[in-house]
């Protein structure tokens, strides 16, 4: 089937029933093929709007789609999303009651149901039934778990296999949003879709902004953060249990609502936990990676991780969580040393440690990169970009440079001194002429070195030191006690006299104060509106998101529909939503436009900050309106009386031209005759005012 044809088709059910108006990159082609019938291998990143891919062509054909999903929370939430967009979907899994499985197995066997969502566990149950219905299609969400080489295998899903050669006729789908390229294979070859077309969405999140700063003093970095983003819902990672409780408490004794969430909790506590986060009941989470999992928030609006993670798959998705409803969110790592030591030792005690540490690597370069961090995350999933992201930490404030070759060679000149054998603490010790007993029972403050970069703090030398081990000038060998030894081209610094540029370190208070956009407007309407959708979501007993997602409420800020017809404009407004919520919206928003103070006429705008002294081309560049426009408001205040120098504006050369216009043109009608006349070479806005001034001289 042709593209064309299907978006014909889907465009309008996207907007009846989810209030969408476009598609998100690679929607349309997967759902294209999964009308014309063919299996599909579609990988798209967390958030990227895997699920409509099966839930929209569920709608448009005929039949019950059959939805095989892992996690039983995540199918509730799904169905209950659908149900309230008034989609008819059910769920089954072993943990509900009798009656509830008996209903849903009624409606399937009515053909009332356009979706049902089984865990694979259960799919066996229906093997009878299925030769009985319609089924328009088979979506195996979170297929990586089919295959041993991914990082979740789940032996129920093996069952699986068996679905094409028993329903050849319907069209099976694979969706996951973590496969490399070996799990794909498998994926394909375990569920015999030899014939599927594969669909690889890019892995870029643009929206989440990449922020990496060092480790220090953390919990009073991340009280700065936390401040105005009061109501905002994030998550905190932390390496240990211990340090989730430590955290959680700092937190609220500063006045947060967070709590923490680990593995060691009882299964009742950390089910609270949950909800009371996806309720919006609690916006803080400080939890070990276990936590996140299989959660469909779609409004977390920041993720931090306290300490350095193992690998950048693993960051990549814990990252992954936030914005999945496409508004900016701010993703904080925080890299010091001390934590790649510690995970060294981890890895140490594991099975396949070379390709952990490897991966440790990776993920410590991405932490020291000195230019865009999405290029460096990107390049490691096999995705090349070339171009700065513009939404990351080194783009917004790309380092400088200094000549550091005297430094560098200070440095360098230590290691020799110590014969290679020191590890990073006890060089910077040396360096900054340190007076402890590790430097003096081995006579290190003879050497020449000793004590001769003072000046520079200790962690600023440390990042020095790692600048210079990231330009391969400095190795550390790790098994051999994490001694520093110098490369080749140390030895270049130190007797070839060869130039060194380090970055000058950026001031850790800077950036991390910096604010995603939502925490701009927090009294505004979007706030109200909020508080408007918890109540309801109360009411109704399902997740704030299930009402609206903060994607939704934006829009309604933005476009402050006053009418029936101007709601059902907003994204995320289908018409179940419509009917259901669209008074209740607008009477808020209503009561909103009626509370804010009128604004500021447009013309008095432009005229304060032409006193601020800016020229009109600047307050039309500033106001995104054209030149004209800004002199028409000047005149407009002039005549008003307000004092602005028109003369200073036109020249008495070019007013003595007007006036000679004027007499030339008797019948002149609007200023279009005048622009004609001197040939298109006198602007607009000079004529107007020029002929203001002389009517009214
Ligand atoms: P995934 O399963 O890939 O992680 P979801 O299917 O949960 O992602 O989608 C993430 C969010 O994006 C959801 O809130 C969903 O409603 C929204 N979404 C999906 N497709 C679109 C679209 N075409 N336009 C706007 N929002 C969309
Ligand atoms: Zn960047």
């Amino acid at each position: 089937m042709l593209t064309i044809d299907s978006q014909q088709q889907l465009l309008p059910l996207l907007k009846t029933h989810f209030g969408y108006d476009s598609f998100r990159p690679n929607q349309l082609e997967v759902m294209t093929d999964v009308l014309s019938k063919k299996d599909v291998l579609a990988i798209m990143p967390t958030g990227g709007g895997k699920s409509l891919c099966f839930q929209l062509p569920a709608l448009a054909l005929e039949g019950t789609a059959i939805v095989v999903s892992p996690l039983i929370a995540l199918m509730k939430d799904q169905v209950d999303v659908l149900r309230a967009n008034g989609i008819a979907a059910a769920y089954y899994n072993s943990s509900q009651p009798s009656e509830v499985q008996q209903e849903t197995w009624q409606q399937l066997k009515d053909g009332a149901l356009k979706l049902l969502y089984v865990a694979p566990e259960s799919i066996a149950h229906f093997d009878a039934v299925f030769e009985e219905i319609a089924i328009s299609l088979f979506a195996i969400d979170e297929a990586h778990c089919i295959s041993s080489w991914g990082h979740d295998f789940r032996p129920a899903y093996t069952q699986l296999g068996s679905l094409k050669s028993r329903f050849p006729e319907v069209p099976i789908m694979a969706l996951t949003a973590t496969a490399d390229k070996a799990t794909q294979d498998d994926i394909v070859e375990q569920l015999s879709l030899e014939n599927a077309s594969r669909h690889l969405a890019s892995f870029n999140r643009p929206n989440l902004y990449l922020d990496v700063r060092p480790g220090q003093n953390r919990v009073k970095q991340i009280l700065d953060f936390l401040e105005g983003r009061l109501d905002e819902s994030g998550i905190i990672y932390c390496l240990s249990r211990k340090n989730t409780e430590k955290l959680a408490e700092k937190l609220q004794s500063a006045g947060f609502a967070a709590k923490a969430y680990h593995a060691g909790m009882n299964a009742a506590e950390r089910t609270t936990v949950q909800e009371d986060f996806i309720n919006d009941r609690t916006p803080i989470i400080c939890a070990t990676i276990a936590f996140g999992m299989g959660i469909d928030k779609s409004n977390v609006r920041w993720v931090i991780h306290y300490n350095l993670s193992k690998n950048l798959e693993g960051y990549y998705q814990e990252i992954g969580r936030s914005g999945r409803d496409g508004l900016p969110a701010h993703t904080l790592l925080f890299y010091s040393y001390a934590d790649v030591v510690q995970l060294r030792k981890f890895i140490a005690a594991s099975e396949n440690a070379q390709v952990q540490y490897a991966k440790l690597e990776r993920m410590q370069q991405y932490a020291e990169a000195l230019s865009c961090r999405r290029i460096a995350l990107l390049n490691y999933f096999g995705e090349h970009i070339t171009e700065g992201c513009g939404n990351c930490d080194i783009c917004k404030s790309p380092p400088t440079y200094f000549d550091a070759t005297i430094l560098a060679q200070k440095i360098c000149s230590a290691v020799v001194r110590m014969k290679e054998q020191e590890s990073m603490g006890v060089l910077i010790d040396v360096l900054r002429g340190a007076q402890n007993a590790q430097v003096y029972e081995k006579g290190h403050q003879h050497i020449k070195t000793y004590g001769t970069v003072k000046d520079i703090s200790w962690q600023d030398l440390q990042q020095y030191v790692i600048q210079l081990l990231n330009q391969g000038v400095l190795e550390i060998n790790f098994r051999e006690n994490s001694r520093i030894a110098l490369t080749p081209l140390a030895k270049d610094i130190l007797y070839a006299k060869k130039q060194v540029q380090l970055a000058i370190l950026q001031q850790v208070e800077e950036s991390v104060t910096q604010k995603t956009s939502s925490s701009t407007s927090k009294k505004g309407l979007f706030e109200k509106l909020r508080v408007l959708r918890l109540q309801l979501a109360q009411e109704e007993g399902v997740p704030a998101y299930v009402v609206f997602g903060d994607a939704s409420l934006k829009d309604m800020e933005v476009k402050q529909p006053l009418n029936h017809a101007e709601f059902a404009k907003v994204s995320g407004v289908g018409e179940t939503k419509l009917a259901k919520y669209a008074d209740v919206f607008l009477a808020e928003i209503a009561k909103h436009v009626d509370t804010v103070k009128p604004k500021t006429p447009t013309h008095e705008q432009t005229y304060a900050l032409f006193q601020e002294g800016l020229s009109p081309a600047e307050i039309a560049m500033q106001r995104g309106l054209t030149e004209n426009t800004i002199y028409s408001h000047l005149l407009k205040v002039h005549a008003q009386g307000a004092e602005v120098v028109l003369e200073e504006l036109v020249t008495s050369k070019e007013l003595e031209q007007i006036v000679a216009a004027k007499t030339a043109l008797p019948d002149a009608d609007g200023l279009k005759a005048y622009f004609e006349f001197f040939e298109e070479k006198m602007p607009y806005w000079k004529i107007k005012i020029g002929l203001y001034l002389t009517d009214n001289q």
